[in-house]
């Protein structure tokens, strides 16, 4: 069987390309994906399912790939969690739907990638939405994607402490998050509806599985991209423990930012150092393979509560988030805080108190208290992927680089004091109780400032940009702005990972989104 397109990974991306690609009767696509299939709502287990009173806080192990990474170089190592299972990332996070601001679209336009300009991506955004709460210009009412805020009078009590604190210290009210023109404290949207996380299984695939054009194998793991010269000709893939070559026209890899560099190097293409060490032979030197790793560093500021103050598990752990622009910086939202209703044990550093994946047993349903959680969302710091094993099942070193430069230094120092200030409010009164971290000590001068910095910033789950798309004068740039692997042909790379920089935003709806215009363009 020769396939027309084979879409390596079913996740934000990977689920929308099949659905679409599928929509053609006459195209036939397979689609791979190394973690378990749950073909309708009733059959998903429940901490896929239900999402409303989920941060990223809570997260699946026996559907995550639960990698590790290294935060900096002062830092115990993190876990890295991604989604392993139908529907991918989308299927295991938190669930923000949040866009980037335009710029971050404009930007990416203006580094060569043309038809990625806000004005471009904007009616794909829409497209994929159905936002229960804004119509209009800027948003979309029928699309897969269903999203909604939560109303003003269903924020509880420690929501709308943060909310008055925010406005209080004088940031503006932003209603709909998603408007290019916002900034300020406001609901965050969420794709949710009635406590169900709105997954790209859900949304999309859900309305293609019927089709006979489209074969779903799930538990399959791609090892590599199969190439004739330098087209790709098909994917040796693992089943049950046996290996088999599966044949396409098209190969696309939408594997994630972390599984699809780890594809293109294995398949011999990448940096010729990283390949050479291991054996793999070099089909393409791909200088920018894996380069370019980036993601929002986050800390949190964690308080106990009061005695008097209930947290209840069940309700949503997070409800209202603020944006701004960091002092001294012209990029407009570069900073954004949320406030979580229920922080646990894994909020606290010493709690990744042991670097093995076994050892991480800090317990995933005790609250601590409350945080304020600070994020840098276009850091100048860049990390980067390296390979370190030609087995697929070994994961590749995740160096992230937090807060590498003094500018976001400063930003980062500067959103932990604010964060602070705004606990001292006198709305958290009947609330919060004592400060757990970072301590006076920790925050006494701008190097201890740092040094807390440098040892407790953690991921913000959004990695991104280890694939970048760009123009042929960026040497870097991995793929094209069709999604194409420069060089070589019949292989593209379709997912977070192709995003030239991260946005001013969690990634879910801009990967999807990026899913939504690729299409258009192939
Ligand atoms: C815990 C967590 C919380 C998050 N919270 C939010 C949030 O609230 N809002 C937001 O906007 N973003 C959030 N994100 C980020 C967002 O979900 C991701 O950016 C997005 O899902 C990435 O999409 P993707 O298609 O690039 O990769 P993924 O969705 O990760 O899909 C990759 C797929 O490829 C499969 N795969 C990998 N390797 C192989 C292989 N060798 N063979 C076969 N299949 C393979 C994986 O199993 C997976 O299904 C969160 C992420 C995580 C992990």
């Amino acid at each position: 069987m020769n396939y027309d397109y084979i879409v390596v990974g079913a996740g934000s991306a990977g689920a929308i390309l099949a659905t679409r690609l599928t929509e053609d009767p006459k195209v036939s696509v397979l689609l791979l994906e190394a973690g378990p299939d749950y073909p309708d709502l009733e059959s998903l287990p429940d901490e896929v399912r239900i999402g409303l009173s989920t941060g990223a806080d809570i997260i699946t192990r026996d559907h995550n790939w639960q990698f590790w990474g290294n935060p900096s170089p002062r830092a115990l190592p993190m876990p890295v969690p991604r989604g392993k299972v139908i529907g991918g990332s989308s299927s295991i996070n938190g669930q923000v739907f949040l866009r980037g601001m335009p710029e971050d679209y404009d930007i990416w336009h203006d580094m060569g990638n043309t038809e990625w300009s806000y004005e471009k991506v904007l009616p794909y955004f829409r497209k994929l939405e159905t936002d229960l709460d804004y119509s209009g210009d800027f948003h979309g009412t029928d699309g897969p994607i269903i999203a909604r805020r939560h109303k003003p009078e269903e924020w509880i009590e420690s929501q709308r402490a943060f909310y008055n604190a925010c406005k209080d210290a004088g940031f503006p009210d932003g209603p709909d998050q998603n408007h290019p023109d916002v900034t300020g404290v406001g609901p965050t949207p969420y794709n949710n509806p009635n406590g169900i996380r709105w997954s790209t299984n859900l949304g999309y695939l859900s309305m293609a599985r019927h089709r006979l054009n489209l074969t779903i194998r799930a538990e399959c793991v791609s090892r590599r991209v199969l190439f004739e010269g330098n087209k790709a000709v098909g994917v040796e893939v693992e089943s049950a423990g046996e290996t088999f070559n599966v044949f396409g026209d098209t190969t696309i890899l939408s594997a994630g930012a972390v599984a699809s560099p780890q594809l293109l190097m294995l398949s011999g293409i990448g940096p010729p150092d990283q390949l050479e060490a291991l054996d793999i032979e070099v089909l393409k030197d791909h200088p920018g393979v894996g380069q370019n790793l980036r993601d929002h560093p986050i800390m949190s500021v964690l308080w106990s509560v009061k005695d008097t103050h209930v947290q209840d598990p069940g309700a949503p752990r997070s409800q209202v988030a603020a944006r701004y622009t960091a002092a001294g910086s012209d990029i407009r939202n570069d900073m954004k805080l949320a406030f979580n209703s229920f922080a646990i044990a894994d909020s606290k550093i010493e709690n990744r108190k042991d670097s093995s994946p076994a050892g991480h047993e800090a317990d995933i349903n005790i609250p601590v208290g409350v945080k304020i959680s600070v994020s840098l969302q276009l850091a100048e710091s860049v990390g980067y992927l390296k390979l370190v094993s030609n087995d697929i099942h070994a994961q590749p070193e995740l160096n992230f680089n937090y807060y590498s430069t003094e500018f976001d230094l400063q930003r980062g120092r500067e959103g932990l004091l604010k964060a602070i200030s705004l606990g001292e409010s006198g709305y958290f009164a009947d609330i919060l109780d004592e400060r757990l971290q970072p301590s006076d000590g920790q925050i006494s001068t701008e190097d201890s400032l740092n040094d807390w910095i440098l040892r407790n910033a953690t991921t913000g789950q959004h990695i991104s940009g280890t694939c970048k798309m760009g123009p042929d004068s960026d040497e870097l740039s991995v793929v094209d702005q069709h999604g194409d692997v420069k060089g070589l042909q019949n292989i593209k790379v379709i997912d977070a990972s192709i995003m030239p920089d991260c946005i001013r935003a969690n990634t879910n709806a801009t990967t999807m989104m990026i899913a939504e215009r690729m299409m258009d363009l192939i």
